[in-house]
């Protein structure tokens, strides 16, 4: 039905039977109609299969995509087929019979979308039935879903992702569509040089998740009292990570003693056990999933009514991954953070094991950022918006911070020093430097670069090292300044930071409290 004309709306109905497309599908289908190059950027639940699935109903010949995980092609297939559309997949569960008669149908025309495993794709036999496919029917795009894993920066690092450029070598004409929900600048940048995207149309949706309900709380001898409490006051399904198998072990038999329907899953259960766990969450047999983050990646259940965290989570990006997956249906859901300094002690010991210098010091900063997000007094999704470098300004009315008016003191004069002092030092420096810098501090670094000279030397000695500390986390957390995610934190101004400096917005923060002040520089100063 592909060559009768009609408008996309009309396709949308007539193969998904939706309505209207969601933000951004649209224009993203019309560029992939056009044979481009495109990185798709969507949070879960976002939609983005639609912008590569309708796409290839709509043009000739067949689209491959490449999906890392085999359940996650299943259900994806059979939610095709279940609409009538020709879609198959082949990976290792298939008995060679009856991947054979799967490749009869494709060549016969029947099918539009093909899904394969990487290492699949990639094999010698593959390759060879891939080139009689192009010959006789034609490939429309090789659409890459999970395009992060080619990122070692990325959550989810799959070697065999790196080798797909292997395809742009074979098929250079034929168009790729690389779609993650990996928001970091760093994961996007490595998939564009990976994949050999040429001038790719880019989609960044945005990450904003109104739906969720955001709340930090401190790790006391009652947590567990409180976790009982919002287990009962949100009711139903629900994920509680912690760090360690132990830890999960122990709090599902805990609350299995209090008489809540709870099973755990980690990495070291045997298979069976696990898959019929997760098995028993999905349908509903259970209601609560004690989980490692071997848990929840390409799990589909979209009524999760709320995501705990037992233990601080190593980034930022990982606790938006995860508390992301609750409420895909887009019913009002909660995330909550439990939060205690210990967690801290333990991750810091994790990352001193780690063999390599650089990544100790990248993880180091990591976690740096999610101790920023966890002791912020900003509203929490300005902070997580802010990490993946979208601005968010409004109080957003579902957060703990949003809901408790933090007294705040306007901070526009020290901001436009602060922000000065990094355009003067050329925005190669962290924040400790600069903060040397306007404190008038004589250090050797600072003498050597003539740093003593500038204009900005020595105008913060009013205020303490750790005030104007404080006000540059929150202008980083407010996302009106950036800084480098190489683990050396550089500072860089950004559009934002400039509109400060020119008095064209102000900046309020909230004024440090003793007590927090002595806690968050004991650690990760
Ligand atoms: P993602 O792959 O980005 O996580 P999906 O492609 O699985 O998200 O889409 C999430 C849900 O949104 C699916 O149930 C899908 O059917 C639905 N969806 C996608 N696009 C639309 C649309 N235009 N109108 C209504 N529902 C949509
Ligand atoms: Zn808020």
């Amino acid at each position: 039905s592909f060559a009768q004309p009609q408008s996309l709306e009309q396709s949308l109905k007539h193969f998904f039977g939706y309505d209207s497309f969601r933000p951004g599908q649209r224009e993203i289908i019309e560029q992939a109609l056009q044979r481009r190059d495109s990185l798709i950027i969507m949070p879960t639940g976002g939609g983005k299969s639609l912008c590569f699935q309708l796409p290839a109903l709509l043009k000739p010949g067949l689209m491959i995509v490449v999906s890392p995980l085999i359940a996650l092609m299943q259900d994806q297939v059979e939610a095709l087929q279940d609409n009538g559309i020709g879609a198959t997949f082949l990976n290792s569960t298939l008995t060679a019979a009856e991947a054979k008669s799967r490749e009869l149908a494709i060549l016969q025309g029947d099918i539009k979308l093909l899904y394969v495993a990487p290492e699949r794709l990639l094999s010698e036999r593959f390759l060879l039935f891939l080139d009689t496919i192009e010959n006789q029917l034609g490939v429309s795009a090789f659409a890459i879903d999970e395009a992060h894993c080619v990122s070692e920066w990325g959550h989810d690092f799959r070697p065999e992702y790196r080798k797909l450029k292997q395809l742009r070598n074979r098929y250079p004409k034929i168009p790729v569509l690389a779609l993650t929900a990996t928001a970091t600048q760093r994961v996007r940048q490595d998939i564009i040089q990976q994949l050999e995207l040429k001038n790719p149309y880019i989609h960044v949706a945005s990450f904003n998740r109104p739906n969720l309900y955001y709340e930090v709380i401190p790790k006391k001898k009652q947590t567990f009292t409180q976790l009982l409490k919002i287990i009962q006051d949100v009711g139903g399904s629900g994920i509680i990570y912690c760090l360690s198998r132990k830890n999960v072990e122990d709090l599902a038999f805990r609350l299995q003693n209090h008489g809540i329907s709870a099973l755990p899953y980690h990495a070291g259960m045997e298979d069976q056990l696990r898959a019929e766990n997760q098995t028993r969450f999905i349908r509903d047999d259970v209601q609560i999933m004690v989980a490692t983050i071997a848990f929840g990646m390409g799990i589909n259940k979209p009524d999760v009514r709320f995501v705990i965290h037992y233990n601080l989570p190593r980034t930022l990006e990982s606790y938006y991954q995860e508390s992301g997956r609750a409420g895909r249906d887009g019913e009002p859901a909660r995330c909550t953070l439990f939060f205690s300094y210990g967690d801290i002690k333990t991750l810091e010991y994790l990352i001193d094991q780690k063999p390599d210098a650089d990544e100790q010091r990248i993880a180091r900063q990591q976690l740096r950022q999610m101790l920023d997000y966890a002791e912020a007094s900003e509203c929490r999704r300005t902070v997580q918006l802010s990490y993946f470098g979208e601005f968010f300004s409004e109080n957003c009315g579902k957060c703990d911070n949003c809901r408790t008016q933090n007294p705040v003191e306007d901070w526009t004069i020290e901001a436009m020093k602060f922000l000065s002092c990094i355009a003067r030092c050329q925005e190669r420096f962290g924040m400790n430097y600069i903060i040397d810098v306007l404190r008038g501090s004589k250090s050797q670094k600072i003498l050597d670069r003539h740093h003593d000279q500038l204009s900005t030397y020595g105008i913060g000695k009013d205020k303490t090292a750790e005030e104007w500390k404080n006000l540059g986390r929150s202008l980083l957390r407010q996302g009106l300044l950036d800084q480098t995610t190489d683990g050396y934190a550089i500072l860089k101004l950004n559009s934002r930071s400039w509109e400060v400096m020119k008095r064209e917005r102000t900046v309020e923060i909230t004024v440090i409290k003793e007590q927090n002040l002595e806690k968050s520089t004991r650690s990760l100063a």
